[in-house]
């Protein structure tokens, strides 16, 4: 019933060679259960951290203030704790100093949620469950150890936890879990950008990270985290929306692919400008006049503030600022270059997937766009033909421009050339050597010739 994975074994053999106890915890030992692949492998052992160190090759001392070390062993990661008593709670955060224990019992009290605290004993081969964490994982229940109240009051992280692991597995949160969470609001404040940005993560990990999303809201956690999104909340679009943008945004964010954080996240956040951009004209009509603009200044406001990376804000921010084009079958093939020119032809898969989630999320129900499909066609054609594109697919660069002309390296170089790529995109035969120099000069001449 419980299949220790080969790897595992012959890690644990190691901790009881050298008279250690070894237990496989966490979400392993969740995962494994409820028949999820797992992803990384928590130990739990009474070695401490320095005789964890004497005893692997590669050892990183990640968290070794907590007792905690990363062991590299065959490639694969093991996060090795020792058993501890979590003491001296600051403020909701994590605690200063640990206490570490012998009890593998007194180490599951301090974990978060029943269905996080069984153990599984590698040595003597039993499943340890004091907790009831069986019971919840069959019965699909996030509920805290202890006093819901004073455990999400010690750690701030965990009311967000609650949420997160709800979406992931679709579980319910037990109802004293939940009033915990929502009188625990004050705790959360107090948790560090870092620690809330990982857990965000694994949410939008999940196949419907609205239902955390959600859930986080009904306790009042995501007014505090995303104000931004709970600002969309009855914002009506009307056309053919059945959803206000908020919900709009939560249900674009479940339709985009969920191996794609830029994605989800431009999904979640591609319409945040509207509740400020919204005008009502006289007839009745709504509209959002640029409010792809702001939405992407609020999207990089949260991301920084959540200390996502800057990849991960430059991505998003352009999906964002790029989400509103209108293809019509009558753009010519120099609309098409354009547009890929404008988005960056290692963007296409993104936008495209960010559009496809986008309409999803207009009506609820699965309908393929037929003029989406046609722009994937013609853009693919467009893409085949191998015409240039970029400035770096040019067939001279700004080197060949001062050379030609005599001119000195500066802004003009650089206007020149957009000014020639201007010109490819609508015309791609016009990408060669001789003929790029000749319009340059041209250009130079009508735009510069007074400068000389
Ligand atoms: P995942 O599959 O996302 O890794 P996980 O349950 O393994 O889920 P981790 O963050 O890797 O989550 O933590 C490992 C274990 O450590 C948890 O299962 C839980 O027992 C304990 N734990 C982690 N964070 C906390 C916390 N903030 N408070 C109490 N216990 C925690
Ligand atoms: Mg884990």
């Amino acid at each position: 019933m419980f299949r220790v994975p080969r790897i595992v074994k012959d890690f644990s053999s190691f901790f009881s060679e050298a008279g250690f106890q070894c237990y496989l915890v966490g979400g392993a030992v969740r995962d494994m259960l409820f028949g999820r692949k797992v992803q990384d492998f928590d130990i739990a052992t009474d070695a401490l951290p320095e005789d964890v160190i004497r005893v692997f090759r590669r050892v990183i001392p990640t968290g070794i203030k907590h007792g905690t070390v990363t062991v590299l062993f065959k490639e694969t990661r093991f996060e090795v704790t020792t058993f501890r008593i979590d003491q001296d709670y600051q403020n909701g955060r994590r605690p200063d100093s640990v206490i570490f224990t012998p009890s593998i019992e007194e180490d599951l009290k301090r974990r978060d949620f029943t269905i996080n605290a069984i153990a599984y004993d590698l040595h003597n081969h039993h499943l340890l469950d004091p907790h009831g964490g069986r019971k919840d994982l069959k019965a699909g229940i996030i509920r805290a150890i202890g006093d819901p109240l004073q455990r999400f009051r010690e750690d701030g992280l965990r009311p967000i936890r609650a949420c997160r692991f709800a979406a992931q597995f679709r579980f319910e949160i037990e109802e004293d879990t939940f009033t915990g969470i929502s009188r625990s609001i004050d705790t959360v404040k107090m948790v560090s950008a870092e620690r809330i940005r990982d857990e965000l993560i694994r949410l939008l990990e999940a196949q419907t990270p609205s239902v955390g999303f959600s859930l986080l809201d009904g306790c009042g956690l995501l007014r505090l985290i995303i104000p931004e999104l709970t600002a969309c909340k009855n914002v009506e679009q009307g056309d053919l929306h059945q959803y206000d943008v908020y919900h709009h945004l939560l249900y674009a964010c479940d339709a985009a692919p969920r191996d794609n954080l830029p994605v989800r996240l431009a999904a979640l956040f591609h319409d945040l400008g509207k509740p400020e951009t919204l005008n009502l004209s006289p007839d009745g009509e709504i509209s959002f006049h640029r409010h792809e603009a702001l939405s992407a200044r609020l999207a990089g406001r949260i991301l920084r503030r959540l200390r996502f990376s800057n990849q991960i804000l430059k991505q998003v921010g352009h999906l964002v600022t790029q989400h509103m084009f209108h293809y019509e079958p009558q753009w010519t093939d120099a609309a098409v270059r354009r547009f890929v020119a404008r988005v960056g032809e290692k963007n296409i898969p993104d936008i495209l997937s960010l559009r496809r989630a986008d309409q999803l999320a207009i009506v609820g129900k699965r309908f393929v766009s037929g003029s989406l499909l046609a722009l994937e066609k013609r853009i693919e054609e467009v893409l085949a033909e191998d015409k240039a594109l970029t400035l770096k697919d040019l067939a001279i660069n700004g080197d060949d421009i001062i050379r030609e002309l005599q001119i000195p390296r500066g802004p003009k170089v650089g206007i020149i050339l957009n000014a020639l790529l201007e010109g490819v995109l609508d015309d791609p035969s016009q990408n060669d050597r001789k003929t790029l120099l000749r319009i340059a000069r041209k250009f130079y001449e009508s735009r510069f010739a007074d400068a000389h």
